[in-house]
Protein backbone atom coordinates (compact mmCIF):
# COMPACT_ATOMS: atom_id res chain seq x y z
CA UNK A 1 0.00 0.00 0.00
CA UNK A 2 1.28 3.54 -0.39
CA UNK A 3 0.90 5.65 2.09
CA UNK A 4 2.67 8.40 0.70
CA UNK A 5 0.98 11.65 0.66
CA UNK A 6 0.78 13.00 -2.87
CA UNK A 7 -0.56 16.08 -2.55
CA UNK A 8 1.56 19.35 -3.02
CA UNK A 9 1.54 22.52 -0.18
CA UNK A 10 1.64 25.67 -0.57
CA UNK A 11 2.69 28.60 1.26
CA UNK A 12 0.07 31.76 1.33
CA UNK A 13 1.83 34.81 -0.32
CA UNK A 14 2.67 37.27 1.96
CA UNK A 15 0.71 40.10 2.97
CA UNK A 16 3.03 42.86 1.55
CA UNK A 17 5.96 42.25 -1.11
CA UNK A 18 9.08 43.38 0.61
CA UNK A 19 10.56 43.74 -2.57
CA UNK A 20 8.40 46.51 -3.54
CA UNK A 21 8.50 48.31 -0.25
CA UNK A 22 12.00 48.59 -0.37
CA UNK A 23 13.27 48.01 -3.68
CA UNK A 24 16.94 47.30 -2.80
CA UNK A 25 16.30 44.34 -0.87
CA UNK A 26 15.69 42.35 -4.02
CA UNK A 27 19.63 42.58 -3.90
CA UNK A 28 19.46 40.17 -1.08
CA UNK A 29 16.82 37.82 -1.54
CA UNK A 30 17.96 34.35 -1.46
CA UNK A 31 15.56 30.95 -2.20
CA UNK A 32 14.70 28.51 0.31
CA UNK A 33 13.03 25.02 -0.81
CA UNK A 34 10.05 24.71 2.22
CA UNK A 35 10.38 20.75 2.27
CA UNK A 36 7.00 20.33 3.88
CA UNK A 37 7.67 16.94 5.19
CA UNK A 38 4.81 14.66 6.12
CA UNK A 39 5.17 11.13 7.34
CA UNK A 40 5.24 8.04 5.02
CA UNK A 41 7.39 5.55 3.30
CA UNK A 42 9.72 7.08 1.42
CA UNK A 43 12.72 4.44 -0.57
CA UNK A 44 16.08 4.26 -0.12
CA UNK A 45 16.64 6.26 -3.92
CA UNK A 46 14.25 8.93 -2.51
CA UNK A 47 14.60 12.27 -1.24
CA UNK A 48 13.31 11.93 2.52
CA UNK A 49 13.56 13.56 6.24
CA UNK A 50 14.29 10.30 8.53
CA UNK A 51 13.75 7.16 5.92
CA UNK A 52 15.88 4.88 4.86
CA UNK A 53 19.69 6.22 3.28
CA UNK A 54 21.07 4.27 0.02
CA UNK A 55 23.80 3.07 2.16
CA UNK A 56 26.03 0.39 0.38
CA UNK A 57 26.01 -3.24 1.93
CA UNK A 58 30.05 -3.06 2.15
CA UNK A 59 30.20 -0.20 3.69
CA UNK A 60 30.45 0.59 7.37
CA UNK A 61 27.24 2.43 9.06
CA UNK A 62 28.97 5.93 10.90
CA UNK A 63 29.08 5.70 15.12
CA UNK A 64 29.72 8.51 16.46
CA UNK A 65 33.12 9.84 17.53
CA UNK A 66 32.44 12.67 20.28
CA UNK A 67 34.36 11.93 23.50
CA UNK A 68 31.72 13.14 25.54
CA UNK A 69 28.97 11.17 24.01
CA UNK A 70 27.09 9.78 26.71
CA UNK A 71 25.37 6.92 24.23
CA UNK A 72 28.32 4.78 24.77
CA UNK A 73 31.09 7.01 26.22
CA UNK A 74 34.86 6.32 25.55
CA UNK A 75 33.93 3.19 23.26
CA UNK A 76 34.99 2.71 19.72
CA UNK A 77 33.09 2.55 17.94
CA UNK A 78 30.52 5.01 19.51
CA UNK A 79 26.74 4.81 18.91
CA UNK A 80 25.53 4.82 15.45
CA UNK A 81 24.31 7.40 13.83
CA UNK A 82 21.15 7.98 12.50
CA UNK A 83 19.76 8.97 9.23
CA UNK A 84 18.41 12.64 9.40
CA UNK A 85 17.89 13.30 6.01
CA UNK A 86 18.94 12.24 2.22
CA UNK A 87 18.63 14.89 -0.40
CA UNK A 88 18.94 13.96 -4.07
CA UNK A 89 20.70 16.41 -6.53
CA UNK A 90 17.23 15.58 -9.38
CA UNK A 91 15.23 17.18 -6.70
CA UNK A 92 17.34 19.58 -5.31
CA UNK A 93 19.52 21.59 -7.68
CA UNK A 94 20.04 24.42 -5.58
CA UNK A 95 22.35 22.11 -3.37
CA UNK A 96 26.14 22.62 -4.37
CA UNK A 97 27.06 18.93 -4.78
CA UNK A 98 30.73 18.07 -5.30
CA UNK A 99 31.69 17.06 -8.51
CA UNK A 100 30.18 13.40 -9.48
CA UNK A 101 28.12 13.15 -6.73
CA UNK A 102 24.20 13.49 -6.83
CA UNK A 103 22.93 12.26 -3.50
CA UNK A 104 23.65 13.78 -0.28
CA UNK A 105 23.47 11.79 3.21
CA UNK A 106 23.02 13.21 6.53
CA UNK A 107 22.88 11.89 9.64
CA UNK A 108 23.47 12.58 13.20
CA UNK A 109 23.92 10.97 17.20
CA UNK A 110 21.32 11.41 19.50
CA UNK A 111 23.30 10.79 22.11
CA UNK A 112 23.61 13.55 24.90
CA UNK A 113 26.92 15.50 24.69
CA UNK A 114 28.20 17.36 27.57
CA UNK A 115 30.72 19.84 25.83
CA UNK A 116 30.75 19.43 22.28
CA UNK A 117 30.12 22.99 20.63
CA UNK A 118 28.31 21.23 17.42
CA UNK A 119 26.26 18.17 17.75
CA UNK A 120 27.83 15.72 15.80
CA UNK A 121 26.61 15.57 12.31
CA UNK A 122 27.72 13.45 9.19
CA UNK A 123 27.22 14.77 5.78
CA UNK A 124 27.88 11.94 2.96
CA UNK A 125 28.14 12.69 -0.74
CA UNK A 126 27.62 9.84 -3.31
CA UNK A 127 27.11 8.92 -6.60
CA UNK A 128 23.37 6.92 -6.68
CA UNK A 129 24.13 4.61 -9.33
CA UNK A 130 27.49 3.42 -7.53
CA UNK A 131 25.12 2.00 -4.89
CA UNK A 132 23.97 -1.36 -5.88
CA UNK A 133 23.72 -3.46 -2.83
CA UNK A 134 21.60 -1.76 0.17
CA UNK A 135 22.46 -1.84 3.47
CA UNK A 136 19.57 -3.79 4.90
CA UNK A 137 19.60 -3.29 8.35
CA UNK A 138 21.75 -0.29 9.19
CA UNK A 139 22.48 -0.55 14.04
CA UNK A 140 20.41 1.79 15.70
CA UNK A 141 21.70 3.42 18.85
CA UNK A 142 20.63 1.39 21.87
CA UNK A 143 17.66 3.42 24.12
CA UNK A 144 16.92 0.60 26.27
CA UNK A 145 16.58 1.97 29.98
CA UNK A 146 17.35 5.97 28.41
CA UNK A 147 14.77 7.91 29.56
CA UNK A 148 11.17 7.70 27.28
CA UNK A 149 10.73 10.38 24.85
CA UNK A 150 14.11 11.76 25.07
CA UNK A 151 16.55 10.61 22.90
CA UNK A 152 13.44 9.66 20.78
CA UNK A 153 12.51 13.29 20.18
CA UNK A 154 15.98 13.50 17.71
CA UNK A 155 15.09 10.58 15.49
CA UNK A 156 12.86 11.50 12.87
CA UNK A 157 10.11 9.58 11.63
CA UNK A 158 10.38 8.96 7.80
CA UNK A 159 8.95 11.31 6.27
CA UNK A 160 8.19 12.16 2.40
CA UNK A 161 8.86 15.64 0.84
CA UNK A 162 6.98 18.18 -0.90
CA UNK A 163 9.15 21.25 -1.71
CA UNK A 164 8.32 24.47 -2.45
CA UNK A 165 10.34 27.77 -3.27
CA UNK A 166 9.91 30.82 -1.33
CA UNK A 167 12.11 34.07 -1.45
CA UNK A 168 13.54 35.28 1.77
CA UNK A 169 15.74 37.60 3.30
CA UNK A 170 18.74 37.92 5.05
CA UNK A 171 18.61 38.75 9.08
CA UNK A 172 18.29 42.76 9.45
CA UNK A 173 21.70 42.68 11.52
CA UNK A 174 23.13 41.36 8.24
CA UNK A 175 22.09 44.17 5.95
CA UNK A 176 24.50 47.09 4.98
CA UNK A 177 23.99 50.10 7.52
CA UNK A 178 21.99 52.15 5.37
CA UNK A 179 19.20 49.67 4.22
CA UNK A 180 19.13 47.75 7.30
CA UNK A 181 18.16 51.32 9.19
CA UNK A 182 15.20 52.12 6.73
CA UNK A 183 14.32 48.27 7.00
CA UNK A 184 14.50 48.63 10.83
CA UNK A 185 12.41 52.30 10.27
CA UNK A 186 9.23 50.09 8.38
CA UNK A 187 9.70 47.38 10.68
CA UNK A 188 8.76 49.59 13.57
CA UNK A 189 5.49 50.30 12.37
CA UNK A 190 4.51 46.65 10.89
CA UNK A 191 6.36 44.21 12.67
CA UNK A 192 6.71 42.20 9.74
CA UNK A 193 10.05 41.76 8.54
CA UNK A 194 11.25 38.52 10.61
CA UNK A 195 8.07 36.88 9.78
CA UNK A 196 7.92 37.85 6.15
CA UNK A 197 11.59 37.21 5.54
CA UNK A 198 12.39 33.60 7.00
CA UNK A 199 10.07 30.33 6.74
CA UNK A 200 9.94 28.06 9.49
CA UNK A 201 9.95 24.57 9.45
CA UNK A 202 12.52 21.95 7.60
CA UNK A 203 14.19 23.56 5.02
CA UNK A 204 17.35 24.00 2.58
CA UNK A 205 18.87 27.08 1.73
CA UNK A 206 17.77 30.97 2.54
CA UNK A 207 18.30 32.19 6.26
CA UNK A 208 18.11 30.06 9.35
CA UNK A 209 15.41 31.05 11.62
CA UNK A 210 16.75 34.45 13.36
CA UNK A 211 18.61 33.73 16.74
CA UNK A 212 19.13 29.98 15.75
CA UNK A 213 22.86 30.47 14.43
CA UNK A 214 25.28 33.17 14.82
CA UNK A 215 24.89 35.61 12.26
CA UNK A 216 28.41 35.16 9.86
CA UNK A 217 29.49 31.65 10.21
CA UNK A 218 32.40 31.03 8.55
CA UNK A 219 33.64 27.16 7.55
CA UNK A 220 36.43 26.11 10.22
CA UNK A 221 38.70 24.44 7.32
CA UNK A 222 39.05 27.35 4.90
CA UNK A 223 36.97 30.56 6.69
CA UNK A 224 34.44 30.80 3.25
CA UNK A 225 31.38 32.00 4.70
CA UNK A 226 29.03 29.36 5.30
CA UNK A 227 25.52 29.07 3.87
CA UNK A 228 22.48 27.40 5.52
CA UNK A 229 22.24 23.82 3.58
CA UNK A 230 19.12 22.30 6.06
CA UNK A 231 17.27 24.05 8.68
CA UNK A 232 15.38 21.37 11.27
CA UNK A 233 12.73 22.63 13.39
CA UNK A 234 9.88 21.15 15.75
CA UNK A 235 7.24 22.30 13.96
CA UNK A 236 6.48 23.88 10.54
CA UNK A 237 4.43 26.51 11.46
CA UNK A 238 1.18 28.41 11.45
CA UNK A 239 -0.55 31.39 11.17
CA UNK A 240 0.31 32.05 7.13
CA UNK A 241 3.12 29.09 7.23
CA UNK A 242 0.53 26.35 7.44
CA UNK A 243 -0.20 25.41 4.24
CA UNK A 244 -3.36 26.40 2.80
CA UNK A 245 -3.98 22.25 2.54
CA UNK A 246 -3.96 21.95 5.70
CA UNK A 247 -5.77 24.98 6.85
CA UNK A 248 -9.30 22.50 7.35
CA UNK A 249 -7.49 20.11 9.70
CA UNK A 250 -9.19 19.58 13.02
CA UNK A 251 -6.79 20.56 16.14
CA UNK A 252 -5.78 17.75 18.02
CA UNK A 253 -6.44 14.93 15.42
CA UNK A 254 -3.44 12.90 14.08
CA UNK A 255 -3.61 14.67 10.35
CA UNK A 256 -3.43 18.04 12.50
CA UNK A 257 -0.72 16.84 14.08
CA UNK A 258 1.10 15.04 10.92
CA UNK A 259 1.12 18.40 9.24
CA UNK A 260 2.06 20.55 12.08
CA UNK A 261 4.78 18.48 13.55
CA UNK A 262 5.62 16.01 11.00
CA UNK A 263 8.64 14.54 11.82
CA UNK A 264 7.82 14.33 15.73
CA UNK A 265 11.53 15.89 16.26
CA UNK A 266 12.29 18.46 19.09
CA UNK A 267 15.65 20.42 17.72
CA UNK A 268 16.70 21.24 21.46
CA UNK A 269 14.36 24.09 22.23
CA UNK A 270 13.81 25.54 18.78
CA UNK A 271 14.80 25.95 15.02
CA UNK A 272 18.37 24.58 14.51
CA UNK A 273 20.95 24.48 10.92
CA UNK A 274 23.25 23.00 9.60
CA UNK A 275 25.49 24.89 7.58
CA UNK A 276 27.88 24.19 4.69
CA UNK A 277 30.98 25.35 3.20
CA UNK A 278 30.26 27.79 0.51
CA UNK A 279 33.43 27.43 -1.22
CA UNK A 280 33.72 23.62 -0.73
CA UNK A 281 31.00 21.38 -0.24
CA UNK A 282 33.14 18.47 1.11
CA UNK A 283 34.63 20.55 3.99
CA UNK A 284 32.92 20.31 7.64
CA UNK A 285 29.09 21.12 7.89
CA UNK A 286 28.24 23.00 11.08
CA UNK A 287 25.49 22.15 13.10
CA UNK A 288 23.46 25.76 15.83
CA UNK A 289 20.55 25.37 17.62
CA UNK A 290 18.82 28.05 19.70
ZN1 LIG B 1 27.31 10.98 20.17
ZN1 LIG C 1 35.59 25.68 3.57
Amino acid sequence: MDDNDPMTRTTEAPSVDLAQIIPDLSAYASTTVRLHPRPGSPGPRDSHIGGPLLWPATESWPHCEAPDCDQYPGEDPGSPMVALAQLTAADFPEIAFPEGADLLQILWCVGYHCCSKHAPCRVVWRRAAEVTEILEAPPEPDLEGELPGFYETYIPRPCVLHPERLIEYPWLEDLPDDLKDRVRAWDRDTDLYEDLSTAPGFKIGGTVIHGSAPSGLTCVACDAPATLLLQLDNGEGDGRWCAIEDRDLAYGTPEYEQAYTPTGMMVDVGPGGLFACSADPEHPVLFYSQ
